[in-house]
Formats: C-alpha cells, sequence, structure tokens
C-alpha cells in the first residue's frame, strides 16, 4: 500500500512539473491569419448573424400588443471589424495605440451583422449599443456608426472613462437597465463572453474572436 501511494505520490509530481509547452506565438498567429484570409472567419460571422437575423424575424412574429422589443449589439468584432488595425499591429497592440486607432472611427462593418441591425430596424426592434469602448471615445465611435450607416439607435452605452470592473459587470448591470425601462431583450450579439453571460437577454449570440480577450 505505501509503495503504491509512493508512486502516486511521485507520477503526481512530475507530471506537475511537466507541464504543457505553451503553444508558439508565431505558429499561432500564423494560424489567426489564415483563419481570416482563408475567408472562414467571415463565414463563422455570417453563419452565426444568420441565425441571430432568423430569430428577430420569428421573435417579431410572436411579439405581443405593446411589447417593446430590443436588441443588444456589442461594437467592435461584432458590428464592426478592426482587422486593418489589429493585421497592422502583428495581432497585438498596446492600448495607447488601440485608443489611438479607435479615435480614427475607421473601423468597416461587419456585412451580415450589419444586415441583423437592419432587420431589427425594419422590425421596429430597438437597437442598444453596448461597447466595453470609454466615454472619452463618444465622439469617435458615433463618427464610426455614421460611416457605416448604423447610427440610428435608442442608444450607445459606453463604459465611463473611470470604469474599474469587468466588461462582464458593466455590460449586464446595463442589460438589467434596459430590462427595467419595460424593454424585452430578444437577442445579445457579441464576439466575447463577457458580452453575453449575466442574463437578461432572450438569446445570445457569439460571433468568433481569435484575436483577444476581454474579461
Ligand atoms: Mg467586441
Amino acid at each position: 500500500m505505501r509503495i503504491f501511494l509512493l508512486i502516486f505520490v511521485c507520477s503526481f509530481f512530475s507530471s506537475a512539473s511537466l507541464a504543457a509547452e505553451p503553444r508558439n506565438i508565431d505558429e499561432l498567429k500564423n494560424e489567426i491569419r489564415a483563419y481570416v484570409q482563408s475567408g472562414e472567419y467571415a463565414a463563422a460571422m455570417a453563419a452565426e448573424a444568420a441565425r441571430a437575423d432568423a430569430w428577430l424575424i420569428a421573435r417579431a412574429a410572436q411579439r405581443t400588443s405593446g411589447e417593446r422589443l430590443a436588441v443588444v449589439f456589442d461594437l467592435d468584432e461584432t458590428l464592426w471589424s478592426n482587422w486593418a488595425f489589429i493585421a497592422e499591429e502583428d495581432i497585438g497592440g498596446s492600448d495607447a495605440r488601440w485608443n489611438a486607432w479607435m479615435a480614427q472611427g475607421k473601423a468597416t462593418a461587419i456585412e451580415p451583422v450589419r444586415a441583423v441591425y437592419r432587420t431589427a430596424r425594419r422590425l421596429g426592434i430597438e437597437i442598444f449599443f453596448i461597447t466595453g469602448r470609454r466615454e472619452r471615445l463618444r465622439e469617435a465611435t458615433e463618427r464610426n456608426l455614421r460611416a457605416i450607416d448604423c447610427a440610428e439607435c435608442a442608444a450607445l452605452i459606453m463604459k465611463p472613462d473611470a470604469w474599474k470592473g469587468t466588461a462582464t459587470a458593466f455590460k449586464t448591470a446595463e442589460r438589467e437597465k434596459i430590462v427595467r425601462r419595460g424593454f424585452v431583450i430578444v437577442a445579445s450579439l457579441g464576439d466575447q463572453v463577457s458580452d453575453l453571460v449575466g442574463g437578461h437577454a432572450e438569446r445570445t449570440f457569439k460571433f468568433p474572436d481569435p484575436f483577444y480577450f476581454t474579461p
């Protein structure tokens, strides 16, 4: 018995000391570039957008009288793409570089998600943008929304400049406020898990994002 225990303890420690080597960052970057350049990324975005679009149409058809339906969109890597910047930065980029890029208002529409926005407009579903971008980027973000013809919305909700909590906490609380105002959030669309967890949406739609992680 004691020998077995000793073998167990030894094997435990030897395996613990042989943790798997992390993925090679250059190989990983190559995979990400190939994922985008092959069209797989766009196809995955389009497939999820099509599911969201179909759901909005189905849900609007079930609308009861007086029901105020709403949809929540995240912005970065959901409604629009920063790939031009991400590629330029070799899939990196400091906070300062990101802020400088976002201030330009040059993110490009992700077409199938913009189509979901247009479907919501057509169906009279109110649009709320909830973004992790800070208030100090409001002017540039509104300019970017106008540039991609998506400026019509009930609200553009941005993190306060001094916000210190997680995106999950911020976004969940903001959806809760929308619900308290009497809206039914029928769908929430985002590229991060933090866009979608926390409830207050009938359905969530998760878009791919191998570029960065927002807790
Ligand atoms: Mg995003």
